[in-house]
């Protein structure tokens, strides 16, 4: 079992306990992710670029982005587990995809969107 069954066992448990299947619909979970996400950002708000890489060194703001990222994994699980999707599988065929898409030649260096790469 991957680190990532394991937890999601978990987090399924931690869930059924509660008895949340039953608000756990697809849109809900996405809603939901996104959300998270928004809260991550809200990390950023009206910091400048030098706050915002000196988060990880202060142990409250740290422990905000821990925190956060968390909450967004935990979605992304149980978004998977709805939707069926093996992530690591996903992960793995999209980074394939991307490495197509962004061909070290030609993307090496370069910020341009592969639509944009000549
Ligand atoms: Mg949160």
């Amino acid at each position: 079992m991957s680190a990532l069954q394991a937890l999601t066992s978990e987090l399924l448990a931690f869930r059924d306990a509660r008895d949340w299947r039953q608000f756990h619909s697809l849109r809900n979970l996405i809603v939901s992710l996104n959300l998270e996400a928004g809260e991550l950002l809200e990390l950023t708000q009206w910091k400048t670029d030098q706050e915002i890489d000196a988060l990880p060194g202060d142990a409250l703001a740290a422990e905000a982005l821990r925190d956060e990222c968390a909450d967004i994994l935990l979605y992304l699980l149980l978004i998977a587990d709805n939707a069926g999707i093996d992530l690591l599988a996903a992960a793995q065929a999209k980074l394939l995809k991307n490495g197509e898409k962004y061909p070290v030649a030609k993307a090496r260096g370069s910020r341009a969107k592969y639509t944009e790469l000549g």
